[in-house]
């Protein structure tokens, strides 16, 4: 892996990085006793090889319309820190892996997609990482979606808090890619986002997608529940659809504040202070969320609204981990 030409070209970006080598990245990423706050602050970049179980079926409910939905990740972590973020449960370590063996996702897609019989398969990236965040580097999309480019059976999205899309706009906008921009109001985004772009920049950033013909799609996920919500949301909607071009929208997809049991634990003992989960959760099935009456309550009033600004054949709702 170390030889490897991306590790390489990687490497050279960073000459003054002191490297340090191992057998299995998860001989860093793994043992416990890590501190991921601290961690947090100053995270290193580990540049491994992703061995096995490179692109996974979602779980039942996750997609956007499509009967055949995969996901994979290029990276573990992120660059942004959403106080809410499942990865802050998930993981012991904050330090971002990268995986570089770009060329075994690859084939495994192509895998797939011959045993699919000729039909569309969703393959959704951004699962344990944002998509684009980290582009400069990494040169995700920049490598990925000429990947995709040739193979319209699949269908490809980029889910992102971010405003990287200079290596999208550098290429013809894809028919069979979505690049989905994540958002919450801004009375959240101050609070619970940190170091991710401002709402408008991501619109911005947006508009210059649509303009350059990219299929684009909206998530609002997590849905947060808190004092004025409602006009939080409002806002917010108006502020969007006040400058995309709607008509053009692939899809919008909303769900509500949801974690596993396990990482729920985890992230309030790393934050036990967090008013966020000073509220008031329900437990189902090793699920921790809204109790239901709060959910259906900011769901109902969040699909009304958006349904003001789109058509329903949009819009999906998402039921399961974010
Ligand atoms: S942008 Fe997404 S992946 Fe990154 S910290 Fe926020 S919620 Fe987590």
């Amino acid at each position: 892996m170390a030889g490897h030409p991306r590790t390489k070209a990687i490497c050279a970006r960073f000459p003054r990085a002191s490297q340090v080598f191992c057998e299995r990245y998860g001989e860093v990423f793994n043992p416990k006793a890590q501190d991921f706050r601290l961690q947090k602050q100053k995270p290193a970049l580990i540049l491994a090889n992703k061995h096995d179980r490179r692109v996974l079926e979602t779980p039942a409910g996750y997609g956007i319309g499509g009967e055949r939905n995969y996901y994979f990740s290029h990276m573990l972590n992120c660059l942004y820190d959403c106080r809410y973020c499942f990865l802050q449960g998930m993981y012991r370590s904050a330090h971002y892996v990268l995986f570089v063996n770009y060329e075994d996702f690859y084939s495994e897609i192509d895998g797939i997609l011959e045993n699919a019989n000729g039909e569309p398969c969703w393959f959704f990236s951004g699962y344990d990482c944002d998509s684009l965040a980290l582009e400069p580097v990494t040169a995700f999309a920049e490598q990925f979606l000429p990947f995709f480019a040739s193979r319209p059976q699949a269908r490809f999205e980029l889910r992102t808090k971010s405003t990287q899309v200079r290596s999208l706009l550098s290429q013809e906008a894809l028919p069979n890619a979505v690049v989905a921009f994540s958002f919450t109001p801004e009375e959240i985004h101050g609070t619970l986002e940190h170091k991710v772009p401002g709402i408008q920049r991501r619109i911005d950033s947006m508009r210059q997608l649509q303009h350059a013909g990219w299929s684009l799609g909206l998530r609002f996920d997590p849905l947060i529940y808190q004092p004025g919500y409602r006009e939080h949301y409002r806002t917010l909607f108006q502020q969007v659809f006040s400058q995309l071009d709607a008509t053009r929208l692939h899809s919008v997809s909303l769900g509500t504040f949801r974690l596993p049991r396990s990482y729920f634990r985890n992230i309030l003992r790393l934050y036990p202070d967090e008013p966020l989960y000073a509220g008031s959760f329900a437990e189902s099935g090793g699920m921790i969320s809204y109790p239901e009456e709060q959910e259906r309550e900011i769901t109902g009033f969040c699909t009304a609204e958006l349904l003001n600004h789109i058509p329903e054949s949009l819009l999906f709702p998402c039921a399961v981990a974010a």
